[in-house]
């Protein structure tokens, strides 16, 4: 360990995990019912109406043109670089301001078409898509808008609406998806604090003149201390951009990492609170989190297109490629789920712009559910391109073909999976709220830490809750014929709603077996989140289907619940029916070198190198790469 690594403990970072949580439930939750075998299409159904806005619809039109005829992805692509002249583009049509009030100078984009405008943008370059969704969604605006002050709305929300970009600044080399271990630290000092680190991969870091800094302010007299989110001025002294880094896919993206020095940060520039940091930086996820599925529903629909017009077009075996049953399951598959992806997103955008629900499971549901779906759709696609999907789109046209960069969709797309949440952190945490109900009740009878009389307390507790709710597990409306109002589409929500009951049972089962271990329980809690996230997809594509009245969104969501179905029953037969327990024995016997024979045959990989850099604190020794637009 260096002076710059923090030793932590797994009860430590749970305990800090814990703390940022929300914990009440003030409006209803159609994702919290659901993990309790409630099917409460109630909450969901009627599909909520959009709110038409001219406004919207005028920018929307402005923003596709703009995209159409000012934004070339593959130069992107091969630059590296969004030219100047895109982000001033972008600036004029308000694009940084999409959420920000329209009193600070923003557009004030309901959440809806906020989703639609990045799906657009997204789909002309993702790198834009990543570039405003890290701005805007995780970056100033959103933590502002949500927990600022009226000063700090005043100070920096018309600065951001006009085009300055931001960026959020959590990650560290030694944080990663655990923020106990933060080092970056913001020492109280006349005034305000000085800030003291370094931040890797922070997306738009390298062109940002106002950051979002995640720092630990230490405990002292007056000062409550823990991680604080803080507005930090991208070109105060002390701050350098020392690396741009570049990745797999998103070679657009400005992402950068940054080194802080004695930074000064006033104290008015505190967001809600010392300490809160992690709880300001879930609670804006919880519709922030949002902005990436809208970017998986562009490559979605990017994929459906590609597919029809070339398995249309392309003949082998004296057939059309599309007509081969191999490739048509693949073309099902991608239009079925680019209907259900869409159907989720645009439920929770309007629940969220309803402000009626409590979305945070289901915004976390489809973030997961989008990333995942997105990555095989992209895979899919290049399979049915057979070797095109392979080439370049540089290489393509230069044959004289359609320049289509599905393989760079496939890179572009992958990150999805691991950033604002791995589809393992976002397992744990969705599956963290479905058991709430659990903990809040009976919580206490496994936890080694509390006494007798509490132990006691949720015995009574916990026999009055499950006396009650146990029975209500085995007979409901999916049991009797419900639904009869979704014609051809009841079936699946009758199934949806019996297979939400099993897996209420299935958790309580698991939680009886495991109690206070289930948590380490990691593969069984991700199939019982992936089964509610197919269930949660079931019901948003059915609402949706039926409230259309149109023959085909009936048709594509007919398809996309059976797949799910069959998705599920996989997973719910593999909760009991798995290799886990040898997967981790043989994962714990890689880990101590007892298999390394099994590596023997191949170069070996270069030694050199740390596997995660330590940095030492101190003045930049680099040069500011900090971009300045022209
Ligand atoms: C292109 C890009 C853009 C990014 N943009 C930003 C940004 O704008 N701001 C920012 O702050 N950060 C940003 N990040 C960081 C990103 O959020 C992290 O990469 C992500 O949180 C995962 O952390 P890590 O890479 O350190 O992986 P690690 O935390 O080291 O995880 C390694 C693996 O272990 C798994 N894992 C970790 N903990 C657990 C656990 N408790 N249980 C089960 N599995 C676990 C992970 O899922 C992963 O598979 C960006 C990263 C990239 C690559």
């Amino acid at each position: 360990m260096t002076a710059t690594q923090r030793d932590v403990s797994a009860e430590q970072a749970r305990s800090v995990a814990e703390a940022a949580r929300e914990t009440e439930w003030r409006k209803p939750s159609f994702g919290k019912q659901l993990f309790l075998g409630r099917l409460r299409m109630d909450l969901i159904d009627p599909w909520p109406t959009p709110k038409v806005s001219e406004d919207a619809e005028q920018f929307l039109t402005k923003l596709g043109e703009f995209g159409a005829a000012h934004v070339d992805g593959e130069q992107i692509e091969r630059d590296a670089r969004i030219p100047d002249e895109v982000f001033h583009g972008l600036a004029d049509l308000g694009c940084f301001g999409m959420k920000i009030d329209k009193k600070y100078g923003g557009l004030g984009l309901s959440n809806l078409d906020y989703c639609r405008a990045l799906t657009l943008i997204g789909s002309s370059s993702p790198s834009i898509g990543a570039l405003l969704s890290a701005h805007q969604s995780i970056g100033v605006p959103q933590p502002l808008k949500l927990f600022g002050t009226d000063e700090q709305k005043q100070k920096f929300l018309p600065r951001l609406a006009a085009g300055e970009v931001s960026a959020f600044l959590l990650t560290e080399p030694d944080v990663g998806s655990d923020p106990a271990r933060m080092s970056c630290t913001a020492t109280p000092v006349e005034g305000g604090y000085r800030i003291n680190g370094v931040k890797l991969w922070a997306t738009n870091g390298s062109v940002s003149t106002l950051l979002v800094v995640m720092a630990l302010v230490p405990r002292s007299d007056g000062h409550r201390g823990g991680i604080t989110a803080f507005v930090v001025e991208g070109t105060a002294e002390g701050v350098t951009v020392e690396r741009r880094n570049k990745f797999l896919g998103l070679r657009g993206l400005e992402n950068s990492v940054t080194r802080f020095h004695d930074v000064f940060v006033p104290k008015e520039n505190v967001i809600g609170g010392e300490g809160q940091g992690l709880k300001i930086a879930l609670t804006t996820l919880n519709t922030g989190r949002l902005s990436l599925p809208a970017m998986c529903v562009a490559a979605s629909k990017w994929c459906l297109s590609i597919a029809r017009g070339w398995s249309s077009h392309r003949v082998q075996w004296g057939r059309r490629v599309g007509e081969h049953e191999a490739v048509a399951t693949k073309i099902g598959y991608i239009a079925a789920t680019a209907y259900g992806m869409e159907s989720m997103l645009q439920l929770c955008c309007m629940l969220a712009d309803d402000n009626s629900n409590d979305i945070r499971i289901e915004a976390a549901l489809v973030k997961l559910f989008g990333s995942e779906k997105a990555w095989t759709i992209a895979d899919e696609l290049i399979q049915i391109r057979g070797g095109r999907g392979y080439e370049t789109a540089e290489s393509l046209a230069a044959r004289g073909e359609k320049a289509l960069s599905a393989e760079q969709l496939l890179r572009d797309l992958r990150i999805n999976r691991i950033f604002e949440g791995s589809t393992e952190i976002m397992h744990l945490f969705i599956a963290r709220e479905a058991v709430d109900q659990h903990l809040s009740v009976a919580g206490d009878i496994i936890d080694p830490r509390a006494g007798a009389g509490k132990k006691a307390r949720a015995l009574v507790r916990a026999a009055g809750f499950y006396a009650r709710w146990l029975p209500t597990l085995f007979v409901g409306r999916g049991s009797f014929g419900g639904y009869r109002g979704y014609g051809s589409l009841a079936q699946h929500l009758r199934w949806a709603e019996r297979a939400s009951r099993r897996l209420a049972r299935h958790t309580f089962r698991g939680m009886a077996r495991w109690q206070g271990r289930l948590e380490h329980r990691q593969a069984f809690l991700g199939r019982i989140v992936d089964i509610g996230a197919e269930l949660f997809a079931i019901a948003a594509t059915c609402s949706r289907a039926n409230a259309s009245g149109r023959a085909e969104e009936r048709e594509l969501a007919d398809l996309f619940s059976r797949q799910a179905r069959q998705r599920a029953i996989v997973l719910e037969h593999q909760l009991w029916n798995n290799t886990d327990a040898a997967d981790v024995a043989v994962a714990k016997n890689v880990l101590s070198g007892r298999y390394v024979f099994q590596e023997e045959g191949v170069l070996p990989p270069p030694d050199e190198g740390e596997w995660v850099a330590t940095w030492q604190p101190g003045p930049s020794t680099e040069p500011n790469l900090l971009r300045r637009l022209k």
